[in-house]
């Protein structure tokens, strides 16, 4: 069962081949007017050669009869001359040669066999009607042709009108059969050398398209193994195979393929040394803090309490990385995790704005909201509170103090747009693509001071981008930033 499985596959597995294909449609280029050519040929062979002959032989017969005429043979059957005439027909065209009088009987057998004999037959009859004919008997290979024998102002034309006086001049008919024996001998060796011929082209042209359809396959076996070195390792190596314009555009999207991949891995590679090195800054700050006081024998207890506060903050620090860390491994996800209901947004804002204003209040920040309209819209709550938190939440902390955060809150009838401007420090225009990436900071020492992570603006652009809604930030260094998120009011799974 297994074994005619496998059969099986192996068999479709070779009517799915392109070689395969290519291989059948040359040898059907090659073979299918080889054979045309041999049918038209050979076929027609037998069928024109019987024709010329029966013509042939028809006139010649014609000629003779009125020979016959001429000579009066029909009466006196002994001119030396028409004999020798019909000998040598006889012996030029293989035949037997009949005359036959009105009353049926031959006089003259070219073979000498019937003389004297009665002979009546549908053709002879016929002949006598004044009709010339010929017949191929194809399974005994022979012709005949049965011809009158009329004086010689007779018109085969004029039977239809006047029967009885022209009918009259037909003395007797001569009844010709030869042998097309050499016809179909002929006939046989032409199809016997076309059979030779047509093996012959056959094996040559399986031999043609087998090395054509190797040749033409190639550049694709050259692509398959070139992809197949590369596959092992994203190595540097960029291929390249321009056999074909079509296996150099596989050759190119495989590239971009690599590329993208390389590009991917890099940025996977660089991620892990990330968050590897943000892991362990407060590890590194809480070992030095406890050596160092491990260090001195006799330490006072407020320099304990005091070091032990710092590490505290430590412990905070790396808590919020790694929650950080985990909230964007949720926003990597697709758009198929979220979770999306009816939410109102000015609710929403409302509340954000709420828990944000005891920091605010810390650096005396006044927390301006501004609403155009009410806003009801199909999202994730949890993602969308996340995303828009931490932009309110920047804008508090790289404001200056006593500075201020208007938000605005408007939609039209696609998207809603929430627009958190601050009278802040602003971001240098050329780092502005950058300030989306995992752990990027502007000023990483002033970030770390009031406990930022890097990972802020990543988790927001991730969450708008699962909604299919898009984020952006203009800036003006020292006077201030805006980011406008721009996000669709149904959701389109
Ligand atoms: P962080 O946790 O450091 O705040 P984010 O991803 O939220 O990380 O932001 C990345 C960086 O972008 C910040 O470190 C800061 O330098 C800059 N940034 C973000 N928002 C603002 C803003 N409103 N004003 C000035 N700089 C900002």
């Amino acid at each position: 069962m297994a074994g005619r499985l496998k059969n099986f596959m192996n068999k479709a597995k070779l009517v799915r081949s392109l070689k395969m294909r290519i291989f059948v449609l040359l040898f059907l280029a090659g073979m299918i007017p080889a054979m045309i050519m041999r049918i038209g040929m050979i076929g027609n062979y037998e069928e024109h050669a019987v024709g010329v002959r029966t013509s042939d032989v028809t006139n010649q017969a014609q000629i003779l009869a009125n020979h016959l005429i001429n000579y009066n043979y029909l009466q006196i059957p002994t001119s030396e001359v028409i004999n020798a005439e019909i000998e040598q027909f006889s012996d030029l065209y293989d035949g037997r040669v009949l005359i036959i009088d009105k009353s049926y009987k031959v006089i003259k057998d070219a073979y000498g066999i019937s003389e004297g004999k009665i002979i009546i037959s549908k053709e002879i009859m016929q002949s006598f009607q004044g009709k010339t004919i010929s017949n191929y008997d194809r399974d005994n290979h022979y012709i005949e042709v049965a011809v009158p024998i009329a004086e010689e102002d007779f018109y085969e034309e004029d039977l239809m009108e006047e029967e009885g006086g022209e009918l009259s001049k037909i003395k007797g008919v001569l009844l010709i059969s030869i042998s097309t024996e050499n016809i179909v001998i002929t006939g046989d060796t032409l199809s016997r050398k076309a059979d030779i011929l047509e093996i012959t082209m056959g094996i040559v042209i399986i031999g043609f398209a087998l090395w054509l359809a190797n040749i033409l396959i190639r550049p694709i076996d050259r692509v398959t193994d070139a992809i197949n070195e590369v596959k092992g390792g994203f190595t540097d190596e960029i291929i390249e195979v321009s056999d074909y314009l079509e296996t150099e555009h596989i050759i190119e999207a495989f590239n971009q393929v690599i590329s993208r991949m390389r590009i991917l891995d890099k940025s996977r590679e660089e991620f892990v040394s990330n968050v590897s090195h943000e892991l362990k800054t407060p590890m590194t700050s809480m070992k030095v803090l406890a050596d160092s006081i491990l260090m001195q024998d006799d330490a006072p207890i407020e320099l304990y309490k005091e070091f032990m506060e710092d590490i505290t903050n430590e412990i905070e620090r790396e808590n919020k990385i790694i929650s950080d860390l985990l909230s964007l491994v949720k926003m990597d996800k697709t758009a198929a995790d979220l979770n999306i209901e009816s939410v109102n947004v000015n609710e929403l804002m409302e509340l954000i704005l709420k828990r944000l204003t005891p920091i605010a209040k810390r650096e005396d920040i006044e927390l301006i909201f501004e609403s155009m309209r009410q806003v009801v819209a199909q999202v994730d709550e949890v993602k969308i509170t996340l995303a828009l938190t931490n932009l309110i939440e920047n804008a508090i902390k790289y404001n200056k103090k006593h500075g201020w955060v208007k938000v605005t809150l408007d939609a039209d009838h696609q998207f809603f747009t929430v627009e958190v401007t601050d009278s802040g420090i602003g971001i240098p225009e050329e780092l502005l693509e950058h300030i989306y990436e995992r752990f990027f900071r502007v000023d990483k020492s002033h970030s770390r001071e009031i406990g930022g992570t890097g990972l802020g603006l990543a988790i927001t652009r991730n969450a708008i981008l699962m909604h299919r809604g898009s984020v952006k930030a203009t800036s003006v260094e020292g006077e201030g930033t805006t980011f406008t998120a721009k996000i669709p009011l149904s959701h389109l799974s």
